[in-house]
């Protein structure tokens, strides 16, 4: 039974109404709904289940499973996300039919709403994908990482860093830092957090944020901005703030009218009343100004990774490594290998030259897909390309495993395959990778990330 902080219920019954507060407060009594949404480029055929009708890949589950010893979970087939936040798709239509577009999700730990967009860009564009707190930084990397889009930049800025990049991104999406209300059934902390003081920082943090990111939009560029709180002072007065402050204008994202989502002229809630899934308020906005084609061009020309060289490494991965192919032969599509430090980086080629204009205003910390470390006359392969959605599925040796061997894969123990050839394999699970292992013959040395590794008692 969740006792509502402060003058909480009062606020909630002058949105609501005193006949719909009592609906409202009846389904915060209720489980929260479980919800996943697949991953578009793993194959992972979607169960036959109940679908959340604004996303195409979201289901809900009649039961929470206990995901972490789910190997699909680890391979990127899927992430586990409120529905709520899944509507963000709807507003793929508004850049349907374009390419090359570059995406920027500000505030995005752990990932939820960047492993989506990263499935809603077009082909040949980018998703830089930042939080600007360190500690979050390894949930985004991992969450990423096992999604495997090769479009992805992850960085660790704060909002303001992002004002040295004029006109840069066609699509922002700001998941700002809120008060949490829409959260209190799911997370006590929220409940225990809340105080009108706490909603007021919160709605000043927000702006301050929007303003901070702003001109890095283009002009006629698109903002999404979502918090999972119901009051006032965190969406429509910030949006009215945006219009009035930015010279942004709302922009209608298609609805069903089944879909019972609540809207105005400022955006769209989500009740747990009325739709199933949790608190939500998202809005969209476009930039006032020149049309998109007219933007201005990138202030200064491209300049290779500072500690590293562009594509010079590639000779001596063609040479007798300890059990690699070439490097050209891992991935499907067209890349250039990058090294920064002894690691070894794939970019899409399409990516290459904003990522060198990128990396010169923001701390990056992983762009494309992380190849393998250079040790002495080889490359150790990562984790990341045995996740990467780009992966060749001829590029190592595989080795198909049941749940009880893909289980202690992920928990790094050491495996035996004595039926694989020698050298490096990759674990499969249903046919999706789920890292490498160096067989070695009697047994095969584990090369699953250690900071990956499942602690929970199996
Ligand atoms: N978009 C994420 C997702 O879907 O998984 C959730 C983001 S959460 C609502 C808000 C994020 O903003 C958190 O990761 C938090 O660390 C970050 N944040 C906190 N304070 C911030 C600030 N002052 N500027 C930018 N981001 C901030």
């Amino acid at each position: 039974m969740i006792s509502f902080p402060g003058n909480f219920k009062t606020r909630m019954q002058n949105l609501l109404g005193k006949d719909e507060w009592n609906d409202f407060a009846e389904a915060l009594q209720q489980a929260p709904p479980v919800s996943i949404r697949y991953n578009r480029h793993k194959n992972a055929a979607p169960q036959d289940a109940d679908k959340v009708a604004w996303c195409a890949m979201g289901r809900y589950l009649t039961t929470r499973p206990a995901f972490t010893l789910d190997p699909l979970l680890h391979a990127g087939a899927y992430y586990v996300q409120e529905a709520s936040s899944m509507f963000l798709e709807q507003a793929a239509v508004l850049w349907r039919g374009q390419t090359g577009l570059r995406f920027l999700d500000l505030c995005a730990a752990p990932g939820g709403k960047s492993t989506h967009l990263a499935d809603l860009t077009p082909a040949g564009s980018m998703l830089v994908s930042n939080e600007v707190i360190r500690s979050r930084t390894a949930a985004l990397s991992e969450n990423l990482t096992k999604w495997g889009n090769p479009n992805t930049v992850i960085t660790h800025n704060d909002p303001k860093d992002f004002a040295s990049l004029p006109d840069f991104f066609d699509v922002m999406l700001i998941d700002a830092p809120c008060s949490g209300e829409g959260l209190f059934r799911k997370e006590p902390a929220a409940v225990e957090a809340w105080s009108e003081a706490h909603v007021k920082h919160c709605a000043e943090r927000q702006r301050r944020i929007v303003s901070d990111a702003w001109d890095a939009l283009k002009e006629e560029g698109l903002l999404l901005y979502s918090t999972c709180t119901y009051n006032r002072e965190e969406n429509e007065n910030n949006i009215r703030w945006m219009t009035q402050q930015l010279g942004a204008e709302v922009v209608h994202i298609p609805l069903q009218a089944a879909w019972n989502i609540t809207t105005n002229e400022y955006g769209y809630r989500f009740f747990p009343h009325k739709t199933k899934g949790e608190g939500f308020f998202i809005s969209l906005l476009r930039k006032k100004g020149r049309s998109l084609s007219s933007a201005s061009p990138m202030s200064s020309p491209p300049k290779p990774f500072s500690r590293g060289e562009r594509g010079g490494f590639l000779p001596s991965l063609s040479g007798e490594g300890p059990g690699v192919r070439t490097a050209p032969a891992w991935l499907n599509g067209d890349f250039t290998f990058v090294r920064e430090g002894f690691y070894i980086y794939a970019l899409p080629d399409y990516l290459v030259h904003d990522v060198f204009h990128l990396q010169q205003h923001l701390r990056f910390l992983q762009a494309g897909v992380k190849v393998g470390e250079v040790k002495g006359a080889g490359v150790v392969p990562a984790a990341a390309l045995a996740l990467s959605a780009a992966l060749r599925n001829d590029a190592f040796p595989c080795a198909d495993v049941d749940l009880a061997t893909a289980l202690r894969f992920l928990r790094r123990e050491a495996l035996a395959l004595p039926h694989i050839e020698k050298g490096y394999c990759i674990i499969r699970y249903q046919h999706l990778p789920l890292g490498f292992v160096k067989n070695i013959g009697a047994r095969s040395n584990n090369l699953h990330p250690p900071a990956w590794r499942i602690r929970m008692n199996i």
